[in-house]
């Protein structure tokens, strides 16, 4: 769990009970340690993306929490979402307009997302705009980048094969 710019999580054969497992750990220390406020329905929330590779969109979500027993008003779903993307738990993903778990969580970073059309499996990895062109061309221009957003779509290895002929 060191290294610059980690393997993306997502698209490969992993253990995946650890991803979960992992994710909640760091969540659950990250909030004792900034007195943040996990609440069941967030913690739930998070659990329910970790347990996916793929970006849910907050009906599916809904959906989910009430199969689980919680609260069934569209409200407590976006609440629960803007707590957990605020503190960097889960992503938005814009083009999809759904959400996917952080695959780093406990670091700060720049995500950047590949994201399979035909599956719809999200891999995260680290976008790192200053070494790029776009970090150039802003130097070059005087700018100072806050957030990008990178969000590539293509096919995933498990969805090669339907596309190669
Ligand atoms: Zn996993
Ligand atoms: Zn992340
Ligand atoms: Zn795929």
């Amino acid at each position: 769990m060191s290294g610059e710019n980690p393997a993306p999580v997502g698209f490969e054969q992993h253990d995946h009970a650890a991803c979960v497992g992992t994710g909640l750990a760091a969540a659950e220390a990250r909030c004792a340690a900034e007195g943040l406020r996990l609440t069941p329905v967030r913690r739930k929330v998070l659990e329910i993306l970790l347990q996916e590779h793929r970006a849910l969109g907050a009906y599916a979500i809904l959906d989910l929490l009430r199969e689980a027993g919680f609260g069934s008003q569209p409200p407590v779903a976006y609440r629960a979402l803007d707590f957990l993307a605020e503190h960097g738990f889960v992503h938005k993903i814009e083009r999809l307009n759904a959400f996917v778990a952080c695959a780093h969580p406990g670091t700060s970073h720049m995500p950047a997302f590949m994201i399979c059309r035909l599956c719809e499996a999200v891999a995260e990895t680290r976008s790192t705009p200053a070494r790029g062109s776009l970090g150039e061309a802003a130097r070059a221009a005087g700018f100072q980048i806050e957030r990008t957003v990178v969000e590539a779509e293509g096919v995933c290895p498990k969805c090669i094969d339907k596309v190669s002929s």
